[in-house]
């Protein structure tokens, strides 16, 4: 199986080629991450069903026959955040809109509008570039759990619009055909990947690594323990067929550190396994993963 090709943000600018640059935006658990993982064919980014999983900017590089983009993963933006963390992810998605050339908005239509919806579009109206307004969720999306109706007044505010399931891939195709249809035409012209010399970052990539741990410590930690979580990668080390990772788990209280550890150490056994498994699926390799779970206060204030 191929590493994991994740690219970090600003490529374009070092490698003086003009690929255009797709901003996802859209209210917390919309399914922005899920969407970008169906475009790219892979796990690329992480999901869960908790907002905020997403922390910071992540960017990935789109390829196929149809042409090359990179994508930006953004973190939604929460109302009421009064956490140093929180503001700090909330000033993320803002610092795509310059260098985006399309937005692509997401829309959950298995839920009303709401307070965050608001400052999502807030956020999509500040940029004069093409917009592309997706429904997601419509397998979801049925009966009375359907608000499109609530949506509809959108459409005259973007260039485009369409209805998916980023989850069941429902219409995936058809939105890389629009997507490839509002991109300035330079997007399909562009040196391929195999001899450009795009940052990419395989899969001992720390970020990547301690992205994925949190991703099953959120699959796993219940109400809000995962929000006082942090992975930090102490070493990672490649013997042949084996990949040797030990990481920390930070969190800011030692009755939280408690939670994950678990009885008799069951929860962080549980954390380990699910992301030891997937990364052994990812890198065709052993993986041994060891993780400790120690309690910092501070670690917010350090974190972006
Ligand atoms: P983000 O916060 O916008 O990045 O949202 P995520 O991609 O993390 O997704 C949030 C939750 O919504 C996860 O549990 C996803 O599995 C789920 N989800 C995303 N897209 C869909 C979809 O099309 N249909 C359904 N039923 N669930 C979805
Ligand atoms: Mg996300």
């Amino acid at each position: 199986m191929t590493c994991i090709r994740v690219i970090i943000d600003n490529m374009s600018k070092d490698n003086h080629i003009k690929i255009n640059h797709l901003v996802v935006l859209g209210r917390p658990n919309s399914g922005k991450s899920t969407l970008i993982n169906t475009l790219l064919n892979q796990k690329v980014a992480i999901t869960s069903p908790r907002p905020q999983t997403t922390r910071i900017n992540r960017t990935f590089l789109y390829q196929s026959d149809l042409g090359q983009f990179t994508i930006s993963d953004t973190p939604g933006i929460m109302g009421k955040v009064r956490d140093t963390l929180g503001k700090a992810v909330n000033k993320q998605p803002k610092k795509q809109l310059d260098i985006a050339d399309l937005i692509v908005y997401l829309v959950d239509i298995s839920r009303p509008k709401g307070d965050e919806e608001n400052k999502a579009l807030a956020l999509a109206r500040l940029t004069t570039c093409p917009k592309l307004l997706v429904y997601n969720k419509i397998d979801k999306a049925v009966g009375a759990k359907n608000y499109l109706a609530q949506f509809n007044f959108l459409e005259e505010e973007f260039d485009d619009c369409i209805s998916i399931s980023a989850l069941k891939t429902t219409h995936t195709k058809a939105l890389l055909t629009k997507i490839f249809q509002l991109l300035p035409p330079s997007a399909q012209k562009v040196t391929p990947a195999s001899t450009s010399n795009s940052p990419l970052l395989d899969i001992n990539s720390e970020d990547y690594l301690a992205d994925l741990i949190r991703e099953k410590a959120f699959l796993k930690l219940r109400k809000e323990v995962p929000y006082t979580v942090n992975v930090r990668i102490d070493s990672i080390e490649s013997i042949d067929n084996l990949i040797k990772i030990y990481a920390t788990i930070e969190t800011t209280a030692d009755k939280y550190k408690k939670m994950i550890i678990g009885k008799g150490g069951s929860m962080i056994k549980n954390i380990g396994t699910m992301a030891r498994k997937e990364l052994e699926l990812i890198s065709q390799k052993k993986v041994f993963l060891g993780l400790n779970v120690v309690t910092h206060k501070h670690w917010q204030e350090a974190y972006i």
